[in-house]
């Protein structure tokens, strides 16, 4: 059905029904040209590093030419968004160009983000621009190596063209340098994706669609008919909840967590207007969009994950004689994120094994890094070493952003330690074997959002290498790196309140 205002050209912009996705070949660009990659996600799809310093690589993922094989194709979905059906939304800017099995039999989707319009695209236009896209190409791979479920990101390839967006630094629309990411997972399909036949009562696609991704994405699942669909639903919360439980472990917010923007395979996917906790603040949210309502704020993605899951259990019901699967799979969200919440508590605090009374302990703790506006982050990390016995907070000294703040919590904080300290002496931990359960839970290196703009900065200004800076650090994010220090520092105060950095809308 065609949508009003269609452009004279390019692919005709209209909702698709009965059809769960639509060929649509990518947009040619002016002049391709490779500004980064990741060496890990080449190697995953076995590309060889002299591939992809080919020419013909840019044309490739610059969405100029093909290879071989490749069918691309956008997908159709539809949404919840900020708690409201939003009818089909679709990909309107990402273009799938096929699957690859890597020689040891993985099977991973490549799709283009940013390669032009599709019938998705609705009144915009199908592209994408260099600061958002250098934004999602290191998040991804800054978010796997941090041990986060995610898609990743192969390539970040520049257009040689601009692309206008609204830049909320000054308001006024503005020429940018465009750009696509290649982003590489087993597969996208989102939340979103069931809800959108299911709202048009199309019962068959939607089966379709279910038998389909149990096939390839689930192959571990067996059984038939209503037990398996209730399998699988079960096994999508519990990886959601899995997912949510280390965004809070290592302060990542997603910004915009509509049921389009949430992968049925438990990945963090859509790095839009996401950012990063500096100092502990569970009311932060980085999506402008959302600053009135703030239902985006970090300590609430546990919360909008298992409303999005009621949505999607919503629309599968039509698969199931009663609503019992459907509220046992979400009674299992509950529980598979209790337990993950648990093991945080355990990892973040270095302890042999949860007793009762650890989560008081944690939430304490969690409430005066907030009085006191301490760096999450560095103050964890500093927590590793720090020695309970001083008497004193010196160990913490990086992590306070405000002395009036810390003055205040101080006390609190003094406190804390001393009890944690005791609830220690009752662990039977090993010193080292603590040590290492902190470090791998408590990341000394996260892309915090100013160090994404300072390469941002850099790139604007014609100097892209503090993107491949960026993405050697955070490749060990749990390591100290001698000589890296000056990227596990709080958040400068020329960065605190600017637009456009800490804070970003949803579509550039
Ligand atoms: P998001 O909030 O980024 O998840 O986007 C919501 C919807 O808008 C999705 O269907 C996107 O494909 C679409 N969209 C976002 N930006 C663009 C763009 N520049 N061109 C076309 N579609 C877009
Ligand atoms: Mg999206
Ligand atoms: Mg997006």
């Amino acid at each position: 059905r065609e949508l009003p205002g269609d452009p004279e050209s390019g692919p005709r912009r209209r909702e698709v029904l009965g059809a769960l996705w639509s060929p649509v070949l990518p947009t040619p660009v002016a002049a391709p040209r490779l500004i980064a990659h990741s060496p890990e996600c080449a190697r995953l799809l076995g590309i060889a590093e002299a591939d992809i310093a080919s020419a013909e690589f840019a044309q490739v993922f610059g969405g100029n030419a093909l290879l071989p094989g490749m069918q691309p194709y956008a997908a159709n979905y539809g949404g919840h968004q900020f708690g409201q059906w939003a009818g089909q939304l679709g990909d309107g800017r990402a273009i799938t160009l096929g699957e690859v099995v890597n020689p040891a039999g993985e099977r991973w989707e490549i799709q283009l983000k940013g390669a032009g319009p599709t019938p998705y695209s609705r009144s915009a236009d199908g592209r994408a621009v260099l600061r958002s896209s250098i934004r999602e190409f290191l998040c991804s791979e800054a978010m796997h190596h941090l041990g986060v479920p995610t898609t990743r990101a192969l390539s970040l390839v520049g257009t040689g063209e601009s692309v206008v967006r609204d830049m909320f630094y000054d308001g006024r629309p503005q020429a940018e340098p465009g750009a696509i990411v290649c982003r590489v997972a087993p597969s996208f399909l989102r939340l979103g994706n069931f809800e959108l036949p299911a709202s048009r009562d199309d019962i068959e696609l939607l089966r379709q669609l279910v038998d389909f991704c149990i096939r390839r994405d689930f192959p571990h699942l067996h059984g038939e008919g209503e037990a398996l669909y209730a399998a699988w639903f079960a096994e999508v919360c519990r990886r959601t909840a899995a997912m949510v439980a280390h965004w809070m472990r290592v302060g990542f917010v997603h910004g915009v967590m509509n049921t389009d923007n949430l992968s049925v395979l438990g990945l963090t996917i859509d790095y839009g207007p996401y950012g990063w906790i500096d100092d502990y603040d569970p009311d932060w949210t980085p999506n402008t969009t959302d600053a009135q309502g703030r239902r985006y704020r970090f300590g609430w993605q546990p919360k909008v994950a298992y409303w999005n899951l009621t949505r999607f259990a919503q629309a599968l019901s039509p698969l199931f004689a009663g609503i019992e699967p459907l509220q046992d799979g979400l009674q299992q969200y509950g529980e598979t994120f209790a337990a993950a919440e648990r093991g945080n508590i355990i990892g973040k605090l270095g302890l042999g094994e949860y007793r009762e009374g650890d989560s008081d302990l944690f939430e304490q703790l969690l409430a005066l890094l907030q009085a006191g506006e301490v760096d999450m982050t560095l103050f964890f990390r500093a927590l590793m070493d720090a020695d309970l016995q001083a008497g004193s907070l010196d160990a913490f000294d990086a992590a306070f952003y405000d002395p009036a703040r810390r003055e205040s919590a101080s006390e609190g904080l003094l406190a804390w330690l001393a009890r944690y300290r005791q609830r220690l002496q009752d662990d039977p931990l090993p010193a080292a074997q603590r040590r290492e359960r902190m470090r791998l839970a408590n990341p000394r290196y996260v892309l915090r959002n100013y160090l994404a703009q300072l390469a941002i900065d850099r790139a604007h200004a014609g100097d892209e290498a503090g993107i491949g800076e960026l993405l050697e650090v955070m490749r060990h994010p749990y390591d100290d790196q001698p000589g890296n220090e000056r990227f596990a520092q709080r958040r400068p105060d020329w960065a605190r309140d600017r637009a456009g950095c800490s804070m970003l809308s949803c579509s550039s």
